[in-house]
């Protein structure tokens, strides 16, 4: 079977089911067909993915890979969707999502190794409570293990690469290989796995010994915090801009730029600036990928408007095909904004 003569929007009816009966074999959990990423997803923005697929083993994510891959089928990876706004008219490519079944959790001295499903604030709860120190820092961040380690998120100018030894990956030809801390080209909130289509299966941690009460002190610490800082109640993909170092010095961070340009609490649609913490976009209800667009690119003119920065996203955008790129990419490409919507 070969499906790259098709446009897969075209796809029939008929030759879904047989992929689907065909994934199923490859798999424990059967594979999802139409399903709603409004209720999926972090920021409940999405239209209707077609097939969404939950893997319960490295072995099947290897076999997955080599069947898309055989028939030319076009898939992506994602975690626990904390960093994507998925386009709105639904998403034809096959999402693989490596959560919760994979979360294997290994110690030996200060090396911890675990899957990349593992969610981040039980990783950072687990290996504190072992007196191990050194990523408490993510403690309040939504994501996965994988997640965090293509984005190199983290906290107070720190990022995961700093821990992070080596990494298993399936790759593009569903063979399972390691790559090394120095090949992975972490740099602030970046690194080279943003640009490659593969699988992070598993993650090597170097931590260090810190006391297990001050730890745990240190996590409800920032936890208290956090929830003061962001908003709690409504759907939202953290922070949505990147920190530049050198506006950070002149103007200060994303959140102050915005709320000084005037636009805190600005909405679209059912898209609005968060009134506790401008960097944040919240969704009061509908809202859809476009509302979020919208005010992303408004929020990047009116800002360099007013402070000379032109603001990146952070925040990454998925479209129809499952191809991802920072949101404001998207933002600039659909919205020209006219003189009177900028307030020129
Ligand atoms: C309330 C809130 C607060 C946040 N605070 C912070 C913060 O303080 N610091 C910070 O850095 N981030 C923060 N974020 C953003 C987000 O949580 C992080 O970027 C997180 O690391 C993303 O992990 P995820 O599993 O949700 O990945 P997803 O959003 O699902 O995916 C993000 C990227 O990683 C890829 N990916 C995910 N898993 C895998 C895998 N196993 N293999 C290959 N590719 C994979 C996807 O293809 C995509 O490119 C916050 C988000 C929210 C909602």
């Amino acid at each position: 079977m070969k499906a790259w003569h098709l446009k897969h929007e075209e796809w029939s009816n008929e030759f879904k089911v047989l992929i689907e009966s065909e994934l199923n074999q490859l798999l424990e959990v059967p594979v999802r067909r139409g399903v709603n990423l409004r209720n999926e997803t972090r920021w409940k923005i999405g239209g209707i993915a077609e097939f969404l697929i939950e893997p319960s083993t490295i072995g099947e994510i290897q076999s997955l890979v080599a069947y898309f891959n055989k028939n030319s089928l076009p898939f992506t990876f994602i975690g626990a969707t904390s960093n994507i706004l998925f386009d709105s008219r639904g998403i034809s490519a096959f999402l693989v999502k490596i959560g919760d079944r994979l979360n294997s959790f290994e110690v030996e001295a200060q090396t911890v190794t675990a899957g990349a499903g593992i969610s981040v604030p039980s990783l950072v709860r687990r290996t504190s409570e072992l007196g191990l120190a050194g990523i408490t820092h993510a403690a309040g961040i939504p994501g996965t293990l994988g997640g965090l380690v293509v984005m190199n998120g983290g906290t107070q100018r720190k990022g995961i690469g700093e821990n992070v030894n080596r990494i298993w990956v399936v790759d593009t030809e569903g063979d399972l290989t390691v790559i090394e801390k120095e090949d992975l080209q972490f740099s602030y909130r970046d690194s080279i796995l943003k640009e490659k289509v593969l699988a992070v299966v598993t993650v090597e941690l170097s931590l260090t010994s810190g006391d297990r009460l001050t730890l745990m002190a240190e996590i409800e610490e920032i936890l208290s915090e956090r929830s003061q800082k962001f908003p709690q109640d409504l759907p939202n993909c953290g922070s949505t801009f990147l920190s530049d170092p050198s506006m950070y010095q002149l103007v200060g961070p994303p959140g102050r730029a915005i709320e000084e340009a005037g636009l805190k609490g600005l909405q679209k649609g059912d898209a609005q600036i968060s009134e506790l913490h401008s960097n944040f976009i919240v969704n009061t209800g509908n809202a859809t990928d476009n509302d979020v667009l919208w005010l992303i690119a408004k929020v990047r003119r009116e800002v360099e408007k007013k402070t000379g920065y032109l603001m990146n996203c952070e925040v990454l955008h998925m479209d129809q095909w499952g191809n991802l790129r920072p949101a404001h990419e998207v933002a600039d490409q659909r919205f020209v904004l006219s003189q009177d919507e900028i307030g020129i």
